[in-house]
């Protein structure tokens, strides 16, 4: 007697799922178990997993030859999540549970060998596609449905153990001692927001760079010496920025689920995450990719965040290099044999740099002990194509004793004027692909300021002080602080605030 058990799963690659038809065919002949559909090494893994746990769950193991295939053929598959539709639509077509109840219901989940599930990665993504394909009915492992749930029109069950589904399905199951504890799912560290602004004393010019930067969505440079307090200022970003719009919310959290450093119980996504990599990290780790289901790295888990690289000059010049492509494109392409694998990684980047080795080259620069060369090699580690793209850049300066005891602006009051200055330059931008003035080309805003403003800005140019694309970034910081200041255009002051926004002590911006 031979039988056709199906269900479904969910196949993901980068934040897109695929709905995966799983059919399970039993024929009479030499008992075997051969999985088809282009399985990667985690795949044929699962054959070793299904059977342990479907013997370990009270159920008697068919005698036939069993052939499951993933379909479409075509799609890469990764990863362990296939585990449960597998199981599943082998039990259906040995008509040991019913068939007809499992067919459309999507199964995601890994199988231990004692038959508890475990839960999965991409929970989130997975049952959003699975929704948007036509089929709401999902079953998950029991520590997944509240992300699961969080899918607008999932209807979710949740299970501990294989066995327990088997049982719902209809399966008469031996009397087996089978453990119903669920599998606890590691609850990823709770990243502290960064603390208040109100913290951060003295330092007005550059808490002002701060602002701007968070106004026009700017990438930021701040270069100080060791303790002057640049990954204090840095970790504030994020804090004065606006929550996240609901689709951003979704497709934040989307990333998250994928990488998994999501806590589904506290809800969506809504406040602009925050990432910091160490120097020492890897360009996997930054750009995201790693065996099975490619994970997103640090630059897409900061995806409509903060993306901070302290001491970016010792960072590896791959690394550097890797980031040249989501800033450019807002994503990242992992490229794997089974396919391409997309994250979205549209950041604000904030690099914060010493100014030499030996970090004192800062103002005058008399205490340096660095070498011409080395100075100038040093901070040339991040030029081209990063720098190009960094608007704001300001040196940090150790707090003056008369700053100490002057308690600035709170992060609740500058959230709230950024938010005023985004809304200002949206409006502005109403009908053009731009939302920020950092988005937008320095040759549009410049044709709507008005006459006579950029003086300054040509005199830095003759001089050979700024360059052309410096004068660019001049005119859209220009641009932020009149938004910030409530100006329907930018005044001669704002342009020479966004000069002095732009020139390190000399440096040629
Ligand atoms: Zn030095």
């Amino acid at each position: 007697m031979s039988g056709l058990g199906q269900s479904r799963a969910v196949s993901l690659v980068g934040l897109t799922g695929h709905v995966v038809e799983v059919q399970a065919h039993l024929a009479a002949s030499v008992p075997g178990f051969t999985l088809v559909g282009l399985p990667d090494a985690a795949l044929s893994e699962a054959r070793d997993r299904v059977r342990a746990a479907v013997s370990s769950s009270g159920l008697s193991w068919p005698q036939r030859k069993i052939t499951v295939n993933l379909a479409p053929a075509a799609l890469p598959k990764s990863g362990s999540g296939f585990d449960l539709a597998i199981a599943v639509a082998m039990l259906a077509g040995a008509r040991l549970v019913d068939a007809s109840r499992v067919r459309d219901v999507v199964h995601l989940g890994e199988l231990g060998l004692d038959g508890r599930l475990h839960p999965v990665r991409g929970v989130l993504p997975a049952v959003a596609a699975a929704v948007a394909a036509g089929f709401p009915d999902v079953v998950v492992p029991a520590p997944d449905v509240p992300e699961a749930q969080l899918v607008p029109g999932a209807r979710v069950t949740g299970a501990a153990t294989l066995a327990e589904l088997a049982a719902r399905y209809g399966a008469d199951l031996d009397p087996v001692a089978v453990p119903d504890d669920p599998v606890v799912r590691p609850v990823p560290p709770l990243r502290e927001p960064g603390g208040d602004l109100a913290d951060v004393l003295g330092q007005p010019e550059a808490r002002a760079a701060l602002e701007v930067a968070a106004a026009g969505g700017h990438h930021l440079l701040l270069v100080g010496a060791p303790g002057t307090g640049k990954t204090m200022l840095a970790s504030r970003l994020p804090g004065i920025l606006p929550d996240l719009d609901e689709a951003a919310a979704v497709e934040v959290t989307a990333v998250h689920s994928v990488a998994g450093t999501f806590d589904a119980s506290r809800g969506l996504v809504r406040r602009p995450p925050f990432e910091d990599p160490h120097h020492t990290a890897t360009p996997a780790a930054v750009v995201g990719g790693g065996s099975g289901v490619p994970r997103p790295g640090a630059a897409s888990r900061a995806h409509r965040g903060v993306l901070f690289l302290d001491e970016a000059p010792e960072f590896g010049g791959r690394v550097l290099d890797t980031l040249r492509q989501p800033l450019e494109h807002g994503e990242i392409v992992v490229h794997r044999a089974g396919g391409t694998a997309r994250f979205p990684a549209r950041f604000q980047l904030v690099l914060a740099a010493n100014p030499c080795p030996c970090g004192l080259a800062v103002g005058k620069g008399l205490d340096c002990t660095c070498t011409p060369l080395a100075r100038r090699r040093y901070l040339a580690r991040l030029s081209g194509p990063l720098l190009d793209r960094v608007d704001v850049q300001v040196e940090v300066h150790p707090v003056r004793a008369v700053d100490r005891g002057q308690v600035g602006e709170s992060t609740a009051v500058v959230g709230r004027r950024v938010a005023q200055a985004r809304a200002a330059a949206a409006e502005r931008l109403r009908g053009t692909p731009w939302r920020l003035n950092a988005e937008v080309p320095g040759r549009w805003l410049r044709d709507r300021l008005g006459p006579g403003l950029l003086g300054d800005v040509d005199r830095a140019l003759e001089r050979g002080t700024l360059s052309l694309r410096g004068a660019d970034r001049v005119v859209r910081l220009a641009w932020t602080l009149a938004d910030l200041a409530g100006r329907p255009a930018p005044e001669r002051g704002d342009v020479g605030r966004a000069l002095a926004l732009r020139v390190r002590g000399g440096h040629r911006a």
